[in-house]
Parts: structure tokens; sequence; C-alpha cells
């Protein structure tokens, strides 16, 4: 393995998990990610997911359509853990050993948040999926991502999306947009290029932690991220 990522902290979309459908879950994209996920976890790899909600509840949206803000976000938090639970499904479905921690607490079905367990979870090999965001109204799942990348001492963010990097301008509408190899935090910043919010990119920034963007939709891309492989665009300093 290459570049000795030991430790990686993966970050979902909610529409990673919706494939085409438009809304909801596709099972079949999930079983697809939960197959990724176990194929790095067998060479040894830790492996720390946080998962958005935004395939089924959005804080903002809500929030536009006259809902308090703040009680808008928690429904969106809540939106996560479904999606937790989704994932540790399909990851125990083929024995990949995988608990969910919930920032806010729900007992019943998933563990709370808790650092020092997590990181032992992770030493055992096992996924740990991280629900309910920040357990913060006016957060995001990005922020985050960031966060618990910092409390776990992960290596790098794995930011799986849509897209296969960071470009200097829509690629959807530019045909000439090109696509950045390496970027620092500072011009992400400036240039507000949308990768994850600012407040994700800065605390990646203060913690040193690098970003990989890449595209969940090819298979192996997980793989090729962890063992080192150029694909995407990496954020780094
Ligand atoms: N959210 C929040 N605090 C957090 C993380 C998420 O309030 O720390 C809420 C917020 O309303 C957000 C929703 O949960 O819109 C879903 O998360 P996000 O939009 O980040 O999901 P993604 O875009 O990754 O699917």
């Amino acid at each position: 393995m290459g570049t000795g990522y030991q430790r990686i902290l993966l970050k979902l979309s909610g529409e990673a998990l919706m494939g085409d459908l438009g809304y909801g879950i596709d099972p079949q994209v999930v079983q697809e990610i939960a197959s990724e996920v176990a194929e790095v976890v067998s060479t040894g790899v830790q492996v720390a997911i946080v998962v958005g909600g935004g395939n089924i509840f959005r804080g903002v949206k809500g929030a536009a359509r006259g809902m308090d803000r703040a009680t808008a976000d928690y429904i969106g938090m809540i939106a996560t853990v479904m999606n937790a639970m989704t994932l540790q499904d399909a990851l125990e479905q083929i024995n990949v050993p995988t608990r969910v921690q919930s920032a806010i607490a729900m007992q019943e079905v998933a563990e709370p948040y808790i650092r020092r367990r997590a990181i032992r979870h992770l030493e055992k090999g096992r996924v740990v999926i991280f629900g309910a965001g920040s357990g913060n109204p006016f957060f995001t799942t990005d922020t985050t991502a960031a966060l618990r990348a910092a409390e776990i001492n992960a290596d790098v963010i794995f930011k799986a999306t849509k897209v296969d990097g960071i470009y200097d301008s829509d690629p959807h509408v530019n045909p000439q947009a090109r696509r950045y190899h390496s970027l620092n935090y500072t011009h992400v910043l400036t240039q507000d290029l949308r990768v994850m919010d600012s407040t994700a990119i800065a605390l990646c920034k203060e913690n040193n932690i690098p970003i990989i963007v890449f595209d969940l939709g090819v298979r192996g891309n997980i793989r090729r991220a962890v063992t080192g492989e150029q694909i995407g665009t990496i954020v780094g300093g």
C-alpha cells in the first residue's frame, strides 16, 4: 500500500446513496458503496464514515419553506441517522462489523458519540459511521467530517461526490473547464470553490487534514484513493 493512509474519514453525501432516484435511498447503490468499503477494510485500513442527509431532508430547504431553521436542522440530522443505519445494514450483510455513533441520543438504534470508543472500534477493524452530524443545528455534515477527522486523527478525508474533482469553473456549463490536480486550502477558500463549506475547509486547514475529492460513481475509486493513485483533486497545505 503506497501512501500509508491508515485511517480515513469517508464523507458520503446523502445524494451519494440516492443514485438516480431523486429522493431517498437506492439499495443497489448502497450495496456497491458497502462492497468498496469492505474491500479497503480487508486490507487493514481503518474506515470512519460521516454520512449526510440531503437525500431525505435539508435544514435550509425546510427553513426556506417557513420552518424554524434549528428545528429543520434537527430533522436533517435525524435523516442522516437513517442513512447511517442503512449503510450499517449493508456493511454487516457482507460481514463488515460496523457501529453507528449518533451525535443525538438514540440509544435504541445507535451508540452515543464517544470519541475514545470510536477510536477503539476503528483499532479493532470495525467501521464507525457517525450519524446526526455534529449534533448542532446551523452546521453541515461536511463540517462534521472535518471535526470528526480531527478528533479521531484521521490521515485524510475522502470527499466522495458526483464529480471527479474540483474545476476552475462549472464543467456542466463550461466545456473548457479545467480540473485541478491539487489545490491549497486558501485557494479553495478565497476562490469560493465550494468543495465543502468554508467552515469545513477552515477546520481542515487548521488541523492539516488533506481532502481528496473524487467521483464515487467510478467503481474502485475508494481503493484507488487509499492506495495513493492520483484521482480527483487533493486539497492540502
Ligand atoms: N445538519 C445539522 N448539523 C450538522 C449536520 C447536519 O443541522 O452538524 C442538518 C442540516 O439541516 C443539513 C442536514 O442535516 O441540511 C443534512 O446534512 P447535509 O446537508 O450536510 O447532508 P449532505 O449534503 O451531505 O447530503
